[in-house]
């Protein structure tokens, strides 16, 4: 179950500042004072009091920093029941992408607010203003559009985890400097706490992650070229077995292509069956061209399996799945787990022959009752919308989308229009950047 969404994860993190914070100003005795200190915009500081507003709105913007990057660390971690908090690792990769763009707004308040002590140098204070200027590049880099369209994702993934030191330098240059947080024991506690909590969990992914991390040691047996630039992969463990849910997904290291290089795919396969099959569209400088770079006897290294978009976790039994183009992956699986919920099916295409699945589909219609399909051609029947979709009680369906941004965005927005609350709609996001 999805216990915390992006709706309510930012305004948990909120509340919990103002708490901790409004405790501990409340019971506050202490002298801290600006003796002699200086502000980007708003002039000097003399003599004034901890009361002053730029003191305590400058550090409460550093203590969100620290806490919105700790969990960010925390999600990179990929640990279970870190997923399960967030409802799938797609879901929490989005989240840790939009807090830190969030986290970076904060750091730039914190950095124009915040007093400067001028009485002595201290070398925390050039270090916080490095570690400033590194993250805000470093999250330009991860976030601007302009940067994923020209860096490949390995490289980016590598200049990603310099984060890490970047954070390190903040937290060092926190606890160098003279602060109010260092006074406040409950916020001390959780700002300082919160920082070791991020920093071991940057540590465990940066350096463990690999020793800890199960992999599973898979052999190719089929490689398949379905055309239309998709590839089929099937495989055969080697010795243990993956765990693994109808729908869900994990990640395919090819050590034919790439040493390192790690991709997530959809597990088009079902648990019951004795091979793994996944089904990868070229889109990129790992995929294109899979059929050739892949042969019969490579192995296969597997982590997972990730993922919520799963029976298990969806709870209406009236269900229609929309797929877009290779966003059929998750439910050539789930089409085999559906007893006894009955199922409608559209998988969106550009031309009819490119549903390179129609057989496998008919056969699995042909043996249940249960699931319908339709192939929806958009250059014969233009984009699919909620109108079209065969349904009586729109309020009570679940829907589940898996295909582009646009798709599952314009279909969502039509269906909660027409009244679909936002907990019947389950989607998978087919990108983490
Ligand atoms: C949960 C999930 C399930 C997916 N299932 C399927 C599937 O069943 N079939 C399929 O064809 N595609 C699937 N994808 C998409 C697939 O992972 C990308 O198309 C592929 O990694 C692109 O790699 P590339 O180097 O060829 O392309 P690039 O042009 O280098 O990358 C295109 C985009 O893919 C993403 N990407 C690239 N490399 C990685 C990586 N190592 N880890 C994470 N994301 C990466 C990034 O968003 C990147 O911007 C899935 C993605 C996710 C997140």
């Amino acid at each position: 179950m999805r216990i915390l969404k992006q709706e309510i994860y930012f305004p948990i993190i909120i509340a919990i500042h103002f708490l901790f914070w409004a405790i501990d100003l409340y019971f506050y005795q202490g002298t801290f004072m600006e003796i002699s200190s200086d502000t980007l915009f708003f002039g000097e500081m003399t003599n004034a009091s901890w009361k002053n507003i730029h003191r305590i709105l400058g550090e409460v913007f550093s203590s969100w920093v620290v806490t919105v990057f700790a969990f960010n660390f925390l999600m990179a971690t990929r640990a279970k029941w870190v997923e399960r908090i967030f409802g799938g690792l797609d879901k929490m990769y989005l989240i840790h992408r939009r807090s830190g763009i969030i986290a970076v707004f904060l750091l730039l308040a914190h950095f124009i607010i915040v007093p400067r002590d001028l009485t002595a140098f201290n070398p925390g204070k050039p270090l916080g203003f490095y570690a400033f200027v590194l993250i805000l590049i470093g999250v330009l880099l991860s976030a601007a559009p302009i940067f994923k369209r020209k860096i490949p994702y390995h490289k980016w993934i590598n200049i990603h985890k310099l984060m890490g030191i970047f954070y390190v330098m903040g937290v060092l240059h926190g606890l160098m400097v003279n602060s109010l947080i260092k006074e406040l024991p409950i916020t001390r506690i959780y700002v300082f706490g919160m920082s070791f909590i991020g920093i071991a969990a940057w540590v465990y992914r940066a350096f463990l992650f690999n020793l800890f991390n199960k992999k599973y040691h898979y052999q190719i047996t089929a490689v398949n070229d379905l055309g239309y630039q998709i590839t089929e992969v099937l495989m055969k463990p080697v010795k243990k077995e993956l765990n693994y849910l109808a729908g869900q997904f994990a990640f395919f290291k090819f050590p034919a292509i790439d040493k390192r290089e790690q991709h997530p795919f959809t597990i088009s396969s079902h648990p019951y069956e004795n091979t793994l099959r996944i089904t990868v569209k070229g889109l990129g400088d790992y995929t294109d061209d899979l059929a050739n770079k892949l042969k019969v006897g490579d192995t296969a290294h597997i982590e997972g399996a990730y993922g919520h978009f799963s029976s298990s976790y969806i709870k209406e039994s009236d269900q229609i799945w929309i797929a877009g183009g290779i966003g059929i992956t998750p439910f050539l699986s789930l089409a085999k787990d559906i007893h006894p919920n009955k199922v409608h099916l559209y998988w969106c295409v550009n031309k009819p022959e490119e549903a390179v699945y129609l057989d496998e589909l008919k056969e699995l219609a042909r043996k249940n009752p249960n699931f319908q399909f339709t192939i929806w051609a958009s250059t014969a029947s233009g984009y699919l919308s909620a109108d079209q979709l065969e349904t009586n009680h729109y309020l009570s369906t679940g829907y589940l989308i898996c295909g582009p941004k646009a798709l599952k965005d314009n279909l969502t927005k039509q269906l909660m229009r027409k009244g679909v609350d936002r907990d019947h709609i389950y989607d998978e996001e087919f990108a983490f950047r």
